[in-house]
Formats: structure tokens, C-alpha cells, sequence
């Protein structure tokens, strides 16, 4: 189950420190970890006028992709969505994003060099503050990663299904998410993250009655078991709806 948390905070706050330490701090627990890092300047590119990738786009790629012996480096010229980028890094437990301020329904750490910006930062979603907080919210210093880790793997949930279907005891995803952020309740309380079937449409999870559930994997279990030498435990089925 992916959790995200974004580490929110001004210019030279010390943000990067944060990141730095949350990231060593769960590898060091046996996490795996990924990390988003928001640029704020529009004319922004990682790619350098004249090199090989930069003609490549030029010419009307609209994704390039270079593969070197040690990584891999996709560069797409388009707007992304936050949501968009967190979906792809679902194999990850943990992703740790630097900056997104603004971003909704996001847990977050806000980094202060005053208790003015730490109100000025903090919101619902907030879950502690590093430097000066905003009264009530747990508050560590830019060293204390393990601490502060502590409190993450407590408080942050992972990524919901966003169906809001009350299952969980409350009104919707963003009040379950909100009590597992205030401690009211388990991160791992959300009986849909579970569901031995998911459905989306157009990316967008749908919610299963325990009926159609069994109906689609009993159906799926029945035509995989006629088919010789298909076997795993993980069944992935995209279905193109036929035009109207
Ligand atoms: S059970 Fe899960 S999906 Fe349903 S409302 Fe609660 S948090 Fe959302």
C-alpha cells in the first residue's frame, strides 16, 4: 500500500533535510521509497538545449526516454497531475514529495523557521511540524528523521480509494483520512484497500458490492483454470467499452 507525504515549507527552510532523512530513515527499515520534488519555475527542463533528447523533443516527441547503464529518465512534455504521478509509483510503500504546498488531501510535514509560517503552512492535513509549529501539532527538530519516521508509519495513510463507501465507519475517504491523521485511528483501516477485486473506469476505482465481487472472481477463476498453463496470483483485465 503506497503512502505519500508531502514536506511543505518555504525557501531555505529545510526541506531537503527532512526528505533526506525521512528517505534513509525508512530504507533503513526495509521500505521501499520514492521521492517527488516540486519545481515552481515554468521555463523548467532537466533536459539541456542541443543534447540528443532535447532534438528528440524538439523534433515533436512528445516522450522521450533515455537509458543509460545505471538508470532510466523519462522526460514528458506535458502537465502532469500529482495524482497521475502517485498512481504509477504504486509498487512503492512509501513516497516522500518536497514541496505541493496547496496539494489536497495529502498528509503533510510543514518545515518553519517561525511559528507565523508554521500557521501560515499547517492545515487538516497536517500531521507534524519541524522547526515551530502551530499549536497542538507534534513538533520535532531537523535532525530527529527517526522520530518524526516514527510518527509517519502511525499517522499517514496510504493512497485511498476515493469511493467513500462508509465501510470503514466514516463518511468518507477524507474523514477516515483525517482521524488516521490525528491518531484517532489504524492506517491500515480501510477494508477496500483489501478487496480481492478492483474495478476502474478511465482510471477512476469503482465501488463492488461483496456480490459482484465473488461474481467476477469466481468468473475469472473458472476461464483462467480452462486455459493450460496460465497461472499467478494476480490478474490484471482492461476492458474497451465498444462505442455507442
Ligand atoms: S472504507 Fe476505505 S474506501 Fe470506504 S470510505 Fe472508508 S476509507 Fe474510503
Amino acid at each position: 500500500m503506497l503512502r505519500a507525504v508531502a514536506v511543505v515549507g518555504y525557501r531555505k527552510s529545510g526541506k531537503t533535510t527532512i526528505v533526506e532523512g525521512l528517505v534513509k530513515e525508512l530504507v533503513r527499515r526495509g521500505y521501499k521509497v520514492g521521492t517527488v520534488k516540486h519545481i515552481r519555475e515554468k521555463d523548467f527542463s532537466i533536459d539541456q538545449r542541443g543534447k540528443d533528447t532535447w532534438r528528440h523533443a524538439q523534433a515533436g516527441a512528445s516522450t522521450v526516454i533515455c537509458i543509460a547503464p545505471r538508470e532510466v529518465a523519462t522526460i514528458s512534455r506535458r502537465r502532469t497531475k500529482l495524482e497521475e504521478v502517485l498512481r504509477a509509483l504504486r509498487g512503492l510503500d512509501f513516497v516522500i514529495i518536497e514541496g505541493f504546498r496547496r496539494a489536497s488531501g495529502i498528509p503533510k510535514v510543514a518545515v518553519a523557521r517561525s511559528v507565523g509560517e508554521a500557521k501560515e503552512l499547517a492545515d487538516e492535513f497536517t500531521v507534524a511540524c519541524v522547526g515551530h509549529r502551530k499549536p497542538w501539532l507534534p513538533l520535532f527538530k531537523h535532525d530527529e528523521a527517526g522520530k518524526l519516521a516514527d510518527l509517519l508509519e502511525q499517522r499517514v495513510p496510504p493512497l485511498l480509494p476515493g469511493i467513500d463507501c462508509r465501510r470503514c465507519g466514516y463518511q468518507s475517504c477524507k474523514e477516515f483520512s483525517l482521524a488516521v491523521i490525528a491518531g484517532r485511528e489504524r492506517w491500515n483501516g480501510c477494508p477496500a484497500l483489501r478487496e480481492r477485486v478492483v474495478l476502474t473506469v478511465d482510471g477512476k476505482r469503482v465501488h463492488l458490492n461483496p456480490f459482484i465481487q465473488e461474481l467476477i472472481s469466481g468468473t475469472l477463476d473458472g476461464m483462467l483454470s480452462a486455459l493450460k498453463g496460465v497461472k499467478g496470483k494476480e490478474i490484471e483485465l482492461k476492458v474497451r467499452r465498444r462505442a455507442r
